[in-house]
């Protein structure tokens, strides 16, 4: 299993973060139109314990080593 580098805490905790961006017209009664939409993710990991995290997207390796 992983475990923290810091700490041998087993337990993370992942945050995405979903960015969604549009690009709207407005016509000549001012209603919005939307044009193009693009979303990405963006994922975290942090130990649990110490709070240990990883720099950006899902790097377990970066916090943590496998121990069998
Ligand atoms: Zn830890």
């Amino acid at each position: 299993m992983w475990k923290c580098k810091e700490c041998g805490c087993t337990t993370f905790k992942k945050t995405i973060i979903t960015t969604t961006e549009v690009l709207v017209t407005f016509d000549e009664d001012g209603e919005e139109e939307e044009k193009e939409v693009d979303q990405s993710n963006e994922c975290y990991l942090e130990c649990k314990n110490c709070g240990k995290s990883s720099s950006i997207f899902n790097f377990i390796e970066d916090i943590a080593e496998w121990e069998e």
